[in-house]
């Protein structure tokens, strides 16, 4: 490829000629598939500068980029839509299986006094840490194959989030210059990596060496893996005191509306309401904030009473059922019991089409879901809540097929494909 430095050189004559060659090729003779391999290697060029400035020397940028050229695997993952939700036990039966809390307190045991030198330290109670150990990569055994630089520069040239991984890749090779992530570095199709998943800029942030050999090493040093996930729970503000939530019951005429993570009261108010443990004893009267959640609606999972930590959970992994996954799998570490609502054996879950024609159909009946995009945030579950109070109907805001089977019922002259979809795409969806 011809550089500017060179062009000053030429003479103009040459220049011309050599700048109409190039259109020639540029227009009629370079196929799809070779126009986006030139589209990468420019795109890679101008990363350069950048990469420069967080220390990634030209000869190190060239060894590293050599031969890169973008996955189309991590293209197709990256804009695959899952077919259908996740219901709540599937999600929990997949995570929280008898091997991995066997496995699980194995580990707790096998590594006790690094863990309570961690927790000393962070004031992270370390059945949480190995939860977390536990979901992320399977205690290690899953920490992704695909070549992260790679990966990220995929995801950055052509994703639907170019800005964010632009970035992370960014830091990832300013995280290389340093030495703490070798070049070769391996990990999620996304750009996670290591036990615990970090992207780049948590592990820039948050990682530590807590084994003192001057690299964080999330690979393979166990003190620096849990250390990491401790320090990063810390820095956003796990309570090392309290745990993150509990089962509850609810009387039978429970108004649902006052459920939802938008909203909280103290135990004591909750108390007051007729929310009970499922031992039959009142709840504890601690002043403590909590907020009651349905993540199965009310037919099916559990209820739950959450606090403050629940909430550090989600900010690790913007996912309920993921929250549940991990505050439940700590638990039964300690020797907590399997939920004691009844499993729903026929769980039905929602496909992506049922879900986009329920939330056009709220919002032909007034209800604002944030647009139709076939994922379900606060606001789908507020619609729905409305939609339901309306139809005076029990308000748990949560999506099934009876309930589009009642939308169908109140509008039955839609065919689900009349209405305009919303412009804004709602954030906070369960998009695991
Ligand atoms: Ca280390």
């Amino acid at each position: 490829m011809i550089r500017l430095s060179s062009k000053r050189e030429l003479p103009l004559a040459i220049l011309a000629l050599v700048a109409s060659a190039l259109l020639l090729v540029a227009t009629t003779l370079v196929p799809p598939a070779q126009a986006a391999t030139a589209a990468f290697d420019d795109w890679v060029e101008s990363l350069r500068f950048e990469a420069r400035a967080r220390g990634v020397e030209d000869e190190q940028f060239n060894r590293i980029f050599h031969g890169v050229q973008p996955i189309d695997r991590v293209v197709e993952l990256d804009r695959r839509q899952p077919e259908f939700s996740q219901t709540f036990w599937r999600y929990l039966d997949a995570r929280v299986t008898p091997d991995r809390i066997e496995q699980g307190r194995t580990l707790l045991a096998d590594n006790g006094q690094l863990l309570a030198a961690v927790q000393r330290r962070y004031h992270v109670q370390p059945r949480f840490i190995v939860a977390f150990w536990g979901l992320e990569s399977s205690y290690g055994d899953n920490v992704g194959d695909f070549p992260l630089v790679t990966a990220l520069a995929t995801l950055a040239w052509e994703g639907r989030r170019s800005a964010f991984f632009r970035e992370q890749l960014l830091d990832l090779l300013q995280l290389i210059a340093l030495g703490d992530i070798p070049e070769d570095a391996r990990g999620s199709w996304a750009g996670a990596f290591g036990q615990m998943q970090f992207m780049p800029s948590t592990f820039r942030a948050y990682a530590v060496d807590f084994d003192g050999d001057g690299r964080r090493d999330l690979w393979n040093s166990l003190p620096d893996i849990f250390a990491s996930a401790a320090n990063y729970l810390a820095s956003i503000g796990w309570d090392g005191e309290s745990t993150w939530g509990r089962e509850v019951v609810l009387p039978i005429d429970f108004d649902y509306t006052v459920s939802g993570l938008e909203r909280d009261a103290t135990l004591a108010e909750w108390s007051a309401r007729g929310v009970g443990t499922v031992d039959g004893s009142v709840l504890p009267s601690a002043n403590l904030h909590a907020s009651l959640l349905l993540p199965g609606g009310r037919n099916g999972g559990p209820a739950l009473l959450v606090y403050r930590n629940f909430r550090k959970i989600m900010n690790w992994n913007n996912s309920l059922l993921y929250a549940v996954s991990v505050g439940h799998l700590a638990d039964r570490f300690a020797g907590g019991s399997p939920f004691a609502t009844p499993r729903l054996l026929d769980e039905v879950p929602m496909s992506r089409t049922q879900t986009i024609e329920m939330q056009e159909r709220l919002q032909g009946l007034g209800f604002d879901t944030g647009g139709a995009d076939g994922r379900v945030g606060p606001k789908t579950r507020d619609a729905i809540m409305g939609f339901q109070q309306r139809q005076a109907l029990p308000a748990d805001g949560y999506p099934t097929v009876a309930l589009l089977d009642q939308l169908r019922l109140v509008q039955p002259e839609v065919t689900g494909t009349g209405y305009e979809s919303g412009g804004g795409q709602e954030q906070g969806g369960e998009g695991q």
